[in-house]
């Protein structure tokens, strides 16, 4: 999360919005039962400092450990190692982080971070894009994805579909809670994606429900059943389209072209 704040807004800054998101995490129940040596906060608290520091790996941000920065800038007592991260977070629901992510844009919209970031008409970019973030040939639980290859071998693997409000002329972006991707949304990409988006709007309405968004994505969006699940909560939208898959869209646009009819 990089997001600079402006000056006098000390509830805004970095050290304000991680100490936000833990005690957004402290407030969790803690699903273990018994003597525990390190705090849910604290694991939470790890896997959110190892991706705002941009680790390339658990093992990488193993090695900051040591270095005594994650104390100071993210206030946790005790980091796992590795294993014992997986350990603690694997049976922590996504949807418990929900209310953080909710806090933080509170915190942006209350503290008028978010007005600079509207785009056209007070409306914001909400760009949405299906995204990998686990992949494996043996290892598996019962909510992968599979994909199962010509010579017959599998592929596991976890995808969602992330959301963030973003602006062409600034560097940060306020990361939304991204939406999983689920065994049942079905078996081409195309249908996942579309039934994760579906949950998506669903919940970024209820949460924002008078908040103007232009939603952008890639060509794989640009289907009716799409785009009506758009009109029906509101949204507005720019979307790719490719030549190849959108054949009679293009030619339509290329005889009103030719007739002087494009503006
Ligand atoms: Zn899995």
């Amino acid at each position: 999360m990089s997001i600079v704040a402006p000056q006098g807004r000390k509830h805004l800054s970095a050290d304000g919005l991680f100490r936000l998101v833990q005690s957004g995490f402290a407030s969790l129940p803690d699903y273990r039962v018994g003597e525990t040596e390190i705090a849910l906060t604290d694991a939470l608290m790890s896997a959110f400092a190892m991706f705002s520091l941009k680790a390339p790996s658990l093992l990488a941000f193993d090695k900051e450990r040591a270095a005594g920065n994650l104390h100071t800038i993210y206030g946790i007592e005790r980091v796992p190692c590795d294993t014992h991260m997986r350990e603690i977070l694997d049976p922590v629901s996504p949807k418990w982080l929900r209310p953080v992510f909710k806090s933080v844009f509170r915190q942006l919209q209350r503290g008028k971070a978010l007005e600079p970031m509207a785009f056209l008409d007070g409306h914001y970019l909400l760009a949405l894009d299906g995204t990998g973030y686990f992949s494996s040939q043996t290892m598996h639980c019962a909510s992968c994805l599979q994909k199962v290859h010509r010579n017959g071998a599998l592929t596991y693997f976890h995808q969602m579909l992330g959301a963030a409000i973003i602006h062409p002329d600034m560097r940060e972006v306020i990361p939304l809670m991204p939406e999983p991707i689920v065994k049942h949304d079905g078996t081409d990409k195309n249908d996942c994606e579309r039934h994760a988006a579906k949950r998506f709007v669903a919940k970024l309405r209820k949460d924002h429900p008078h908040l103007k968004f232009i939603v952008t994505e890639d060509s794989l969006s640009s289907n009716a059943p799409h785009i009506e699940t758009l009109h029906a909560y509101g949204l507005r939208y720019l979307l790719g389209v490719k030549e190849g898959d959108h054949a009679y869209l293009c030619k339509q646009v290329q005889a009103a072209e030719h007739a002087g009819r494009v503006t």
